[in-house]
Formats: C-alpha cells, sequence, structure tokens
C-alpha cells in the first residue's frame, strides 16, 4: 500500500491521507489550517471514495474542492454528516466576510451530500476492493477512526481521545497491523479531566459570587456541548451564543452518539441561548456566557469581552488549544487582544483550564500498545519525535506532506 500526506503530516491541521492499493486510491479528510487567512493542503488528486473522521475544519474545510466539476462517494457517520453543512457553510461565509479567495462555494458543498454515504460504528462497508469499518474515536460526536483491510490492514485514528469525558467515551482499541495515529500532544500529559472540572466550577462561583461575570470562548462544536454538561448545575444563571447553539441542537436530533442523551438534554434544558442583537445587550440576568469563537478571532464572544474589559471583578476563562497568530494566542502570551483594530489589555482576570480532546501522551502510547501493530504511522502533530523512546518497540514512520512511502 502506498501511502501519501496532502497535508497534516508535520503540522496540526489541514489532514489529507492517500492510501492507494493496487485496485483502489481512498482519501481520509481533507481540511485546511484554520489560520488567517486558511493555508490549504497539496491539490486534489484522482481518487475513488473520500472518508471523514470529522467535522472540524482542519479535517474537512478543503473537501468541497472536490465537488468541482466531478465528485467522488464520501462517507461519514450521521453525526459527522449532519454537522460538516452548517461548519462548511460557515467557512464560506467567513471567506466571503474577511475577503479571502473562495476556494469553494455552498453548491460544492450540496453536491458533496448528494454523494454522501452514512456509516454506522462497527458496521462493515464492503467498498471497491476493501472491507472498511468505523469506530468511535472520542473525540467529539460523530468522530471516527476508520480501519481498512484489503490485502494490508490499516487503522487511522484522526483526532483521538481515549478516556471517557461528560460528552462521550473514549475511544476503544482495534487491532491492526499498521496504524496512522494523531500525534497533537506527543510530550505532554493533561491535568487529570475531573480535576480541572472541579477547579473550573470553584472559580467561576468564585467570579460570579463577586460581582463579575464569567465569560468562556469555546470551539462551537464538542466543546461548548461539554462546558454545558460540567457547569448547567450550578445555581448561576449560565447563556450560550454563536454556531455552538446549532451544533447543540444538532447534537439533540442526532441520537445514538453521546454518552447519555439524557443528560445532555437536562443540561441543556437548564441554560439559556442568546439569539439576536437585543438578548445580547441584556445581560443583568446572566453570570456566565459561553460563546464562540474558541479563539477569540470573531463571533459574539469578542462583544462581550468589549463590554467587561475593564471590570476586574469579571473573567476570562480559555478552555482549549490557541493556534499562533490568534487573539486567543496573544491573550494567553501578552494579555492584550485585537478588538475592531485596536490592540486592548482587559483588566478581566484571564485563567486557563485544559479541556483538551486530544489524547495526552502517555494515553496516545497506551492506546498503540493496545492496537498492537507492527507500523506505526505518525501524523497531525509538531513533536512527533517525543513518542519515539516509548515506541522503539515499533517500526515508527514520521511522514512529510507530499512525500509518498509505501508499507
Ligand atoms: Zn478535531
Ligand atoms: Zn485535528
Amino acid at each position: 500500500m502506498k501511502i501519501k500526506f496532502l497535508g497534516g503530516a508535520e503540522e496540526v491541521g489541514r489532514l489529507g491521507i492517500l492510501l492507494e492499493s493496487e485496485d483502489s486510491k481512498f482519501q481520509i479528510d481533507y481540511g485546511v489550517i484554520p489560520e488567517k487567512p486558511p493555508m490549504f493542503p497539496l491539490p486534489p488528486e484522482d481518487i475513488d471514495g473520500l472518508f471523514i473522521t470529522h467535522s472540524h475544519l482542519d479535517h474537512i474545510g478543503a473537501m468541497p474542492i472536490y465537488y468541482q466539476g466531478g465528485g467522488v462517494e464520501v462517507f461519514a457517520t450521521e453525526m459527522t454528516a449532519n454537522t460538516t453543512r452548517p461548519m462548511l457553510n460557515d467557512s464560506v461565509k467567513v471567506t466571503a466576510l474577511e475577503g479571502y479567495v473562495e476556494r469553494f462555494n455552498r453548491d460544492d458543498i450540496e453536491k458533496m451530500y448528494t454523494l454522501m454515504n452514512i456509516a454506522q460504528y462497527g458496521r462493515k462497508i464492503e467498498y471497491m476492493d476493501s472491507e472498511i469499518t468505523p469506530y468511535s474515536a472520542g473525540h467529539i460526536p460523530g468522530s471516527t477512526m476508520w480501519k481498512f483491510v484489503n490485502s494490508q490492514e490499516l487503522m487511522v485514528t484522526g483526532d483521538l481521545y481515549t478516556r471517557d469525558s461528560k460528552l462521550l467515551s473514549g475511544a476503544k482499541p482495534q487491532k491492526a497491523e499498521n496504524l496512522i495515529v494523531e500525534s497533537t500532544y506527543a510530550g505532554k500529559n493533561h491535568e487529570d479531566r475531573e480535576e480541572v472540572r472541579k477547579r473550573l466550577r470553584e472559580r467561576v462561583g468564585e467570579v460570579v459570587e463577586h460581582g463579575g461575570k464569567v465569560i468562556i470562548p469555546s470551539f462551537a462544536m464538542g466543546r461548548l456541548q461539554e462546558l454545558v454538561m460540567s457547569l448547567a448545575d450550578l445555581p448561576y444563571r449560565i447563556a450560550t451564543d454563536g454556531m455552538g447553539n446549532l451544533i447543540t441542537s444538532i447534537y439533540l436530533n442526532t441520537p445514538g452518539y453521546l454518552r447519555s442523551e439524557k443528560e445532555f438534554r437536562k443540561a441543556v434544558g437548564k441554560i439559556k441561548e442568546i439569539r439576536g442583537r437585543k438578548m445580547r445587550e441584556h445581560l443583568d440576568n446572566i453570570d456566565v456566557i459561553i460563546s464562540t469563537s474558541g479563539m477569540l478571532d470573531g463571533g459574539p464572544v469578542l462583544s462581550y469581552i468589549e463590554k467587561y474589559v475593564n471590570d476586574p471583578k469579571s473573567a476570562i476563562f480559555m478552555t482549549g488549544y490557541q493556534a499562533e497568530n490568534t487573539n486567543g494566542r496573544s491573550l494567553m502570551e501578552k494579555g492584550t487582544i485585537n478588538i475592531s483594530g485596536m490592540e486592548v489589555k482587559p483588566e478581566m482576570q484571564v485563567e486557563f483550564f485544559d479541556m483538551s480532546a486530544h489524547a495526552g501522551h502517555d494515553d496516545l502510547v497506551r492506546f498503540i500498545k493496545d492496537c498492537s501493530p507492527n507500523n506505526v504511522i505518525l501524523c497531525h502533530g509538531e513533536n512527533r519525535e517525543a513518542l519515539l523512546e516509548d515506541l522503539a518497540n515499533y517500526n515508527v514512520i514520521l511522514p512529510y506532506n507530499g512525500k509518498e512511502f509505501t508499507i
């Protein structure tokens, strides 16, 4: 089998993996690096099938390019299919707003849906020369590890989380001779999730009891809903805003993916959804606001921060990875953010809570061992070498974008 990365080999983002056997050529994911402007992967190739691991833009953001003129059969879980459309439509909107070159439009996105095949966890698909089975990757609802069996056996994890969270059960290892695995957190372990949640709940309480507002910038998909589940039972008035509200309604209407739909529904029932400018301006009866964008680069969250920017009683709680050249990274490193072209230093309290949905170093090593592969191909990481020592018993391959290799 020949393997080539169109992106995402030695970097976090724009993943695209080509798997070529004698009789088929498949691709897993085709994403962007969601910077300003977004960075695209290498150009599309002539393929027989496209498999989506999950609906974050670094895995899907370039996919509609395949549907300009031609098209190819695409495979995803129902949850991934349902959440991919609003994410891509939003990226078309942002591209127009920011004045970037348009690489695809809404028609291309819709064309993709005419060739969509819905897959179910654990249920084998027979397609061309391969038997293909999707398994939960534990990263966000619908996220998938794809296992391909033809003359070779290979599994691609996509983004991976192996522990149970409030929202999802962790990924279970699967036996595979060849394993392509993400390595975002190579060399780093996370603080215990339960401890993080406890600290977050305590700090929310302290800020609100002292008369401040808590603003939590959050990714729309997965993170916002986990925050809702982590905080909803507190005796404070919590509200959500931005695209996360739409994703929440998709989660509620796509059964079979969450750890407990009942618990999720209960939590969502306790919070308020902010819709429209009028509600946004009347925050007297709200204590905690969870809103996009997670990296503070647009979305309603900036207007909330602007409102409380000079209030030292209020707080900004960050919970996610902050990419370079984003407001979020600037806030974490320099304490400043850019609002409407002005560099501002908020007087609010700023704190970080690690709620990552990527497996930490030790969990990655354990997961890889439990899959008992011969070849381990590390991707989607900037520090992949940090895993080499712990994987000394395996044939480890560190691929680079555009460089084909054979297993
Ligand atoms: Zn992801
Ligand atoms: Zn990713």
